[in-house]
């Protein structure tokens, strides 16, 4: 019983106590950790800690998907972008990712060719397997869920907030990759935000697995793995891509 009483007069002591911390602003003040200082970049310009992939200077950081050992054969330009052509082959990174923040802007041909899917075709695919679409969706009219910006065959964009062909895009992408367990089952699915043109057009989207073209998304164990850019034929730019992992 004395221990009892004992025990009871503590919870409420300490109920007490905890009521009184509440009425302190300052109980509820975290100061540490303290996130660092990251100096913004301005414009186009990528930020102080953000690995810079691409910035028109050269394909260091790719290489050639189809054979690793092949040089890059997308066409370098003089206004610091790369440009891919039919046959060229998708790229991918070198080095390989996971939860990030990704940066790129694009471009569609100014001179339209081709309708549907076949205008301004290419693709981001987030470790290998999980396509944001990029197509020219400016008057064009295609499957919602194969549109611009949508998470390809999965998920349709909130809006289409594409700007006119031959004008450049942004893509603002927060990753979280999916989860896997030691038994190589899918623990925690990938995430993905989209911003396009600075607009919300992928808020949280659950990804439900690869972006097939023909069936159904699967679902396979992976680690970390590389950005790769899609070669669909289309004469689509690319510049100022960098990355911040998470
Ligand atoms: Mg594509």
């Amino acid at each position: 019983m004395q221990r009892f009483i004992s025990f009871t007069l503590f919870v409420a002591l300490f109920a007490q106590v905890a009521t009184a911390q509440i009425t302190d602003p300052k109980a509820t003040e975290v100061w540490n950790p303290k996130p660092r200082v990251v100096t913004p970049g301005t414009a186009t310009q990528a930020p102080s800690d953000a690995i810079v992939l691409f910035d028109g200077s050269n394909f260091s950081e790719f290489v050639s998907v189809k054979d690793s050992a092949t040089a890059v054969a997308w066409t370098l330009n003089a206004d610091k972008s790369m440009t891919v052509g039919a046959g060229k082959g998708d790229i991918r990174t070198k080095r390989s990712f996971g939860d990030c923040q990704l940066h790129l802007e694009f471009r569609a041909p100014e001179v339209v060719k081709g309708e549907g899917q076949g205008r301004g075709n290419s693709g981001v695919f987030l470790q290998q397997r999980y396509e944001v679409q990029v197509l020219d969706c400016y008057q064009n009219t295609t499957y919602s869920n194969g549109q611009t910006a949508s998470v390809y065959k999965q998920t349709i964009p909130l809006v289409n907030a594409c700007k006119k062909p031959g004008e450049w895009q942004t893509y603002d992408i927060i990753y979280t990759a999916p989860r896997f367990n030691k038994d190589s089952v899918l623990v925690a699915p990938g995430h993905v935000t989209v911003m396009h043109n600075g607009i919300v057009v992928q808020n949280h989207t659950e990804i439900k697995g690869t972006t097939e073209y023909i069936g159904l998304p699967k679902n396979v164990a992976h680690g970390k793995a590389p950005i790769q850019l899609q070669d669909h034929g289309d004469l689509v730019s690319y510049r100022n891509i960098w990355i911040r992992e998470l």
